[in-house]
């Protein structure tokens, strides 16, 4: 076989380039995925007549109006504002934490002023910032800090936040106002048939091949091509020469009940009760209308399932670090995405990081 372009990969960040590729170049692409279907992780997919998230929930934000627009010519949008409550001592309480938080996880009647105050009286005096624990110590106190984001971050990453790189709990706004909304992007919804079927669109083209079930190692040697753009894991690639990269994985349990509604909200935490992280409500995400019938889905954290999050420590960096060396060396690889960069993107990101790879190192 010879093809120019060969993508490793399925995902938003080998599609978005394949499709760059064969509509912009007009050049045929092929593209290899080991799993069944395409889409990658924004995989998603009929179960008993209700559209769910294979991979856990994916809410589309963000501030850049060319990634939307980009992503706009493959679906319509449904329009959604992603409202996550997070349940604390009984009550369902809004997070992010802003006025309306305090008020209800502790029976107040804050204004803008008096949470100042408040938040002024409960923050600890921490110099330097080392970790995730120091960020919400420094923000918010320590009863916040226990009763919101300790137990939580120590399900969802199995380590204590003050072992954690502060970028993973910085992400996390802390607001003086009554915003409640979960992400403040501009552009914010979920595709209107499903991502699946954005990802169909985004191929419509008879110039991209894609192979399913194979991880490419099984047959890139028998094909020829200039160019290979690699979205998989980045230890794989070099054979693990310097160790393995560590991810935190989740296991994704699903369950169908005989109601309307199972919850408030699409997405609810649970940071001090059971072992899972949160539950979400697809048909709230979606607004896909059922009745008498709806799906939600528990998450599990741990290390041996579905890899999702870069393990955010110094060690795994610094591994990673040894890869990078060897990545800016290759000509011919181009290699993008959350696995090849070893990096959390949302997928607005990886929309921008796989366009901005096209500009400048294909089609230049
Ligand atoms: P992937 O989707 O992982 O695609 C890589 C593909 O490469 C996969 O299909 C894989 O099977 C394939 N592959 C790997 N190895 C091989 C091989 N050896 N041979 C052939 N194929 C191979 N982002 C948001 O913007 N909003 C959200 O709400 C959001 N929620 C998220 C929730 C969770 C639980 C997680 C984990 C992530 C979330 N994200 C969210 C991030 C989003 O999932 C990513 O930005 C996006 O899916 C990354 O796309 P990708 O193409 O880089 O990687």
């Amino acid at each position: 076989m010879k093809f120019k372009y060969v993508v490793v990969g399925a995902g938003l960040s080998g599609l978005t380039i394949a499709e760059r590729i064969a509509n912009e170049l007009d050049e045929e692409v092929l593209i290899i995925e080991k799993r069944p279907h395409i889409g990658g992780n924004i995989y998603d997919s009929y179960k008993e007549g209700i559209l769910i998230q294979n991979y856990g929930p994916h809410i589309f934000h963000t501030k850049d109006k060319e990634v939307y627009e980009y992503l706009s010519q493959f679906t319509e949008w449904h329009e959604y504002v992603h409202r996550v409550l997070s349940y604390v001592d009984g009550k369902l309480v809004p997070m992010p934490i802003c006025i309306d938080t305090l008020n209800k996880l502790y029976d107040l009647d804050l204004d803008e002023e008096s949470m100042k105050e408040y938040i002024a009286n409960v923050k600890e005096d921490i110099g330097e910032i080392k970790s995730s624990e120091d960020v919400v110590l420094k923000n918010a106190g320590r009863d916040i800090y226990e009763k919101l984001f300790k137990n939580y971050t120590e399900k969802q990453w199995g380590t204590s936040a003050a072992n954690l790189d502060s970028s993973v709990i910085s992400r996390i706004p802390f607001r003086f106002n009554h915003d409640t909304r979960y992400f403040e992007d501009k552009y914010q919804g979920m595709p209107k048939e499903g991502y699946t079927k954005m990802c169909e669109n985004m191929i419509k083209n008879n110039k991209i091949h894609i192979i399913l079930n194979t991880d490419y190692k099984e047959v890139i040697d028998d094909i020829e091509y200039e160019k290979l753009i690699y979205t998989g894991p980045i230890d794989y690639f070099y054979d693990n020469k310097f160790g393995k990269l560590l991810y935190r994985s989740l296991k994704f349990v699903t369950e169908t009940h005989d109601l309307y509604s199972y919850q408030e909200v699409a997405v609810v935490n649970y940071p001090n009760d059971h072992d899972f992280t949160r539950i979400t409500e697809f048909k709230k995400l979606t607004g896909q209308e059922y009745p008498n019938k709806t799906i939600i889905m528990k998450e599990y954290p741990g290390f041996d399932d579905e890899p999702c999050y870069p393990y955010p420590t110094e060690e795994y960096k610094n591994k990673f670090k040894q890869y990078k060396k060897l990545m800016d060396k290759e000509n011919d690889v181009i290699f993008i995405g959350r696995l090849a960069e070893y990096k959390y993107y949302n997928m607005d990101l990886v929309v921008k990081s796989a366009l901005n790879a096209f500009k400048n190192k294909i089609k230049e």
